[in-house]
């Protein structure tokens, strides 16, 4: 299981490479966000994010100060554990858009909450995450971003208490998708959370998420040779 979780922590690390090469960078695993930097959570033994931001920020510098970078956290459950090793640190911005009663019950305070009632559905979800958005903006510039995109809001999971349709979260994944692309912003693409009650939904949507990357990385690429 150690094994396992060190691979998976790897290959976000080398996703994140990709990412500042390429435009976009996948984990077909990765997104382990309880993790604290002491324990394990949830179904998750290292945090592969904190692990991957640390070594890109210590290899890459941007105008004399570390990388900055954002993590856009749209698995149903709040990434508490990445929002307590970035607490205090201004170079990592934590966003999370989560179920309000789902796990952890103790919430992290991360840069930027958004508790979402049980039930919630397409038309409040994609509202609340183009505020959150645009939040963003308001708070960072990052030059990194990783983006967890937990097949688990989706009205099908056995734990997302949310009600998203398969529509609906390609809309969530396009939507982060265009904000990292109109400002040239690369993405590392993660997998996190996904517990269908039929594993062919779960399937369907992450497959839905790795279409829309490869889709755009294709954009990335013609944008840059355009540029
Ligand atoms: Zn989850």
């Amino acid at each position: 299981m150690a094994e396992r979780a060190r691979r998976s922590v790897g290959a976000t690390v080398a996703a994140a490479r990709s990412a500042l090469r390429h435009g976009i960078g996948a984990n077909l695993a990765g997104g382990t966000h309880h993790a604290y930097a002491d324990k394990g959570g949830g179904f998750c033994v290292f945090n592969d994010v904190a692990v991957a931001a640390r070594v890109l920020q210590a290899q890459h510098q941007r105008d004399g100060r570390a990388l900055q970078v954002a993590v856009i956290d749209l698995d149903v459950h709040q990434g508490n554990g990445t929002a307590r090793i970035f607490q205090d640190d201004a170079s990592v911005f934590t966003l999370s858009l989560h179920g309000e009663k789902n796990f952890p019950f103790r919430k992290e305070a991360g840069d930027l909450d958004v508790g979402l009632p049980d039930g919630t559905g397409d038309a409040d979800y994609l509202a609340a995450l183009d505020a959150a958005l645009m939040q963003l903006d308001g708070h960072c510039k990052p030059q990194l971003v990783f983006f967890l995109a937990g097949a688990d809001p989706h009205e099908g999971d056995r734990l997302g208490r949310l009600k998203l349709s398969f529509q609906g979260m390609q809309s969530r994944d396009q939507r982060v998708l265009d904000w990292c692309l109109s400002r040239r912003i690369p993405l590392v693409l993660l997998m996190a959370g996904g517990y269908g009650v039929q594993i062919e939904a779960t399937v369907q949507v992450q497959l839905g998420t790795y279409r829309l990357a490869y889709a755009h990385w294709q954009r990335w690429q013609s944008s840059k040779q355009a540029a």
